[in-house]
């Protein structure tokens, strides 16, 4: 068990196992209320210059970053992470407020385009605002779908070489339940 400043690095083998992680989870320290298995993705640092990807060269130097991607990231297989009830509630919080500004702004969308084909031209002059609402509502969706994402959550993502996972600034409740190596 490595630990560097705040952030502590548990070997992948140990969390894709499954009961081996602490009961308490690694936000707040408090009892898990539940168990969660997720998988968990590196970070990925895309290298290439940017000056060759703009222009007509856009399109290949997109394709070529997310080869990139795909070849780099690595994914851990999380068993059991211990959620508690606040972990719990937030996740949900989340996820509703993303699914209510996404089915939303779909519906704003859609719901004037419609409206815009079955109306008469000019009659009704603010479809098109809301149709542009509805838009950015549904690309706005995706920051608390995000927020509401386990990974960002329990604060960890795994190493870029994908043999462990790192925690950053984990409550004291899970470290001190951690097995010991060595
Ligand atoms: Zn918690």
């Amino acid at each position: 068990m490595r630990q560097q400043s705040n952030i502590v690095s548990l070997p992948a083998e140990l969390v894709q196992q499954p009961g081996t992680l602490p009961a308490h989870c690694t936000r707040h320290g408090r009892p898990a209320a539940r168990r969660v298995d997720f998988a968990l993705q590196s970070k990925v640092r895309i290298e290439g210059s940017r000056v060759r990807q703009v222009g007509v060269f856009g399109g290949a130097g997109m394709a070529d970053r997310l080869g990139q991607h795909a070849k780099k990231v690595r994914v851990t297989h999380v068993k059991g992470w211990p959620l508690c009830h606040t972990c719990a509630r937030t996740r949900a919080s989340w996820l509703v407020v993303s699914s209510v500004m996404f089915f939303g702004g779909l519906l704003a969308f859609v719901g004037s385009l419609i409206i815009g084909i079955i109306a008469e031209k000019g009659t009704v002059p603010w479809l098109a605002g809301v149709a542009v609402a509805g838009f950015v509502l549904l690309v706005l969706s995706a920051f608390p779908f995000h927020r509401g994402s386990l990974a960002r959550l329990v604060g960890a993502n795994t190493a870029p070489d994908g043999t462990s996972v790192r925690v950053t600034n984990p409550s004291a409740a899970f470290v001190a339940e951690l097995p010991r190596t060595g």
